[in-house]
């Protein structure tokens, strides 16, 4: 049996994988591009993106007879003309220290990243220290602890149920007088209580203001790729209570709803700094807008 043209698991794979290579080439027209769109929204890439892309697809290609590599390429090519402006690493500056604040949702991988991200930062040379801020779930400290461990960070923590905003202004006081490159700030994601998140993040903000009036120089807000659309209504509550500047996209190791993404670019033009790829430390990889694309497409 000839294998799918796109590939098993990919989305063209679905659309083209009766054909085999030496099929008739299709003619790019209104029911083809209705199948693309269909497909890309089932990868959760929203109606608006899905639209866009195969519009950008069609243009001065209408009728064309393609080959199922030629779509597929051409789908690449499009999304990856999305991705392309967003992919961009964390900024650094030669502030010390340079505050990085992590928000996101409970179990979207906050912990899991600081720890990484911690550990590559340590890896280039960069001194590090951790904030453990959401001084609400015992555990999540804990885990802080364990990932600070891991990477060979320190962890500053408070007693449970004690103000964020304390323990951040004490964590800058100290990065400040060990003259620490990086100062890693974890926060609550409570979304339950919208109100008393944002005055908690506003005032941890405030705080360490008053060390560093361009502090924090950094708001990294941390997504779960496999919560699909949802990731873009976590994006729009987030910047109503942070000044989110980067975001990381967790678990996009083994779902196929990274579409997600092209969303998520398309619609807010935020950098994405890194991507997380499994539950190890050195799971964390640069975002490459093309492999991306192609994984995507596949
Ligand atoms: P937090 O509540 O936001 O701090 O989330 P955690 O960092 O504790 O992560 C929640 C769960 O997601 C844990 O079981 C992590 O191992 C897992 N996790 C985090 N990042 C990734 C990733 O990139 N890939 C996979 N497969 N799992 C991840």
């Amino acid at each position: 049996q000839t294998p799918p043209a796109g590939g098993k698991s990919g989305l063209l794979g679905r659309l083209l994988g009766r054909e085999s290579s030496a099929a008739p080439r299709r003619a790019l027209d209104d029911d083809m591009l209705e199948q693309l769109e269909e497909l890309l929204i089932t990868a959760d890439m929203g109606v608006d993106t899905a639209l866009r892309v195969t519009a950008n697809m069609a243009e001065g290609r209408m009728g064309k007879r393609l080959s199922a590599r030629e779509i597929k390429e051409l789908l690449a090519q499009e999304i990856a003309r999305i991705m392309e402006p967003v992919a961009t690493p964390m900024p650094l500056y030669p502030k010390k220290p340079q505050v990085v604040l992590v928000v996101g949702v409970n179990g979207s991988g906050k912990t899991t990243t600081i720890g990484k991200l911690a550990s590559q930062f340590k890896a280039a040379g960069k001194t590090v220290v951790i904030a453990a801020g959401d001084t609400f779930r015992a555990a999540a400290v804990e885990q802080l602890q364990i990932w600070g461990d891991r990477a060979g960070v320190p962890v500053l923590t408070a007693p449970e149920g004690s103000d964020p905003a304390s323990l951040a202004w004490d964590a800058m006081a100290q990065a400040e007088r060990d003259g620490t490159d990086l100062l890693m700030i974890d926060t609550a994601g409570r979304l339950q209580n919208r109100a008393d998140l944002m005055e908690e993040l506003s005032k941890i903000v405030r705080v360490i203001r008053k060390k560093d009036e361009t502090a924090p120089h950094n708001t990294l807000l941390v997504l779960d790729a496999t919560t699909g659309q949802n990731a873009l209504s976590q994006v729009e509550t987030f910047q109503k209570l942070a000044d989110v500047s980067g975001l990381v996209m967790t678990k996009l190791d083994g779902t196929a709803r990274g579409g997600v993404l092209v969303a998520l670019a398309d619609k807010f033009g935020l950098p994405i700094h890194a991507i997380g790829v499994g539950e190890q430390i050195d799971d964390l990889a640069p975002f490459d807008p093309e492999e991306f694309a192609a994984a995507l497409t596949g």
